[in-house]
């Protein structure tokens, strides 16, 4: 018995109402980005037609509805993730943006000559590169958590990777490409025996668990607005309290200060130290329109039901013949990364797509994933809750007629 009537929430979603070619878009690209329900795109709007206004900057009737919208959404998102703090939550423009900002601005404080950053394996570039910047910049040293064929971090190899210059450990929550859901209690719990900090790359977390970063005990989160049903263009970081006041500001502006003289500027308090010019905050207040409609349907539901879609779809999918998955770890989200036979996969997305199935092709962003397995990328299915059975018995059947096609 499913715990939420998919049929009738699909109904909030006008995108997955729509025809691609010829039938009923069949939408299995959600790691990429989520489809927005109608609460979303409808607030969005009405914030621009009735209230659009800079925030924190007027006295005006506008601008102090709009700042108070902003300043209620973050205090959703505090509720959503359990923060202790409102002003731990920083709206930033997605995953990326906030792993810059930490990487940047706790790189420039805390990393230096000789120092150690470790990351995972299965990270997203996101979760490399502004790191690898930094330990360039600091001339700091990139380690990396290995993973074994099945995808799953040796944690052993934290215990030992881990030394008196280690000074914070990244890893992604969910893996994007494998659909690995780390142990992060547990990488934080080993960090936090040596005193490192954790951040936890959350664009695939989020929407997917209850994430209480208290009971976490991480560090810092990010996430991203779009890949929780949100707008593009917003997310968040949550930092605690004591990392984010001794951090630096990583860009300098409007609205992140207390007071400018050309001799001194007096930054401002958090959370706005890190709001450096106007913010998206009308996608704030998508993103936190986007977060109660979560709530209202029971983020504990929505976990329910996508384990017994993700069941059911590993069940049909492994058994086709000849496909090989990457990703088999036994603590997996709804995120199958496989290849058919030989054939491309990017040939495979271009004909599922002629089928109306949306799937994603290629490395994911996750280039040394992909070396590891020495291949050239994957075909992947990411769900969500308004997938449904019959969507995956589609994909079945059409994975069959690819294989026919390339006989
Ligand atoms: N981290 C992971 C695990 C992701 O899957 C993604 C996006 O796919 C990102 C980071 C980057 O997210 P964004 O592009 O929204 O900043």
């Amino acid at each position: 018995m499913p715990s939420i009537d998919v049929q009738q929430l699909r109904l909030d979603f006008p995108l997955l109402q729509r025809k691609t070619y010829n039938r009923q878009i069949v939408y299995f690209d959600n790691a990429a980005t989520t489809q927005k329900p109608s609460k979303v795109i409808d607030i969005t709007s009405e914030y621009y037609q009735k209230y659009n206004s800079n925030i924190h900057r007027g006295v005006h009737y506008l601008s102090e509805k709009m700042t108070e919208a902003y300043e209620n959404a973050r205090s959703t998102v505090q509720k959503f993730i359990n923060a202790q703090h409102i002003h731990e939550v920083i709206f930033t423009s997605g995953t990326t943006d906030s792993i810059n900002l930490v990487a940047f601005s706790f790189g420039e404080k805390f990393v230096h000559e000789g120092d150690e950053v470790i990351v995972s394996h299965m990270e997203h570039h996101s979760n490399i590169v502004p790191w690898q910047m930094l330990c360039e910049r600091k001339k700091a040293v990139l380690k990396v958590i290995p993973m074994n064929p099945a995808g799953v971090l040796d944690l052993d190899a934290l215990e030992s990777l881990i030394s008196p210059k280690t000074k914070i450990v990244s890893v992604a929550h969910i893996s994007n490409s494998l659909g690995t859901i780390n142990p992060i209690d547990k990488i934080i719990a080993i960090a936090h025996k040596h005193n490192v900090p954790v951040m936890i790359d959350g664009a695939q977390g989020i929407q997917h668990s209850i994430v209480d970063v208290q009971k976490l005990d991480c560090d810092f989160y990010a996430f991203s607005g779009h890949k929780i049903y949100g707008p593009t263009g917003i997310g968040v970081l949550y930092g605690k309290e004591k990392w984010l006041n001794e951090m630096p500001p990583y860009r300098g502006g409007g609205d992140m200060i207390k007071n400018v003289s050309f001799e001194k500027t007096v930054y401002a308090d958090l959370p706005f130290k890190f709001e450096a010019g106007t913010t998206n905050f009308i996608g704030a207040i998508g993103l936190s329109t986007a977060l109660k409609y979560l709530n209202q349907i029971g983020m504990d539901k929505i976990i329910a039901y996508e384990e017994e879609l993700k069941l059911y779809a590993h069940r049909k999918l492994i058994a086709i013949p000849n496909l090989t998955f990457y990703g088999s770890s036994d603590k997996k989200a709804g995120i199958f990364s496989f290849l058919i036979n030989k054939i491309h996969h990017f040939d495979t997305g271009l004909m599922l797509d002629k089928m109306d199935i949306a799937v994603r092709t290629g490395t994911h962003c996750t280039e040394p994933v992909m070396s590891f397995f020495g291949i050239q990328g994957t075909v992947r299915v990411s769900l969500s809750f308004y997938n449904t059975e019959d969507e995956i018995d589609y994909l079945v059947e059409s994975i069959n007629k690819v294989k026919q096609l390339f006989k």
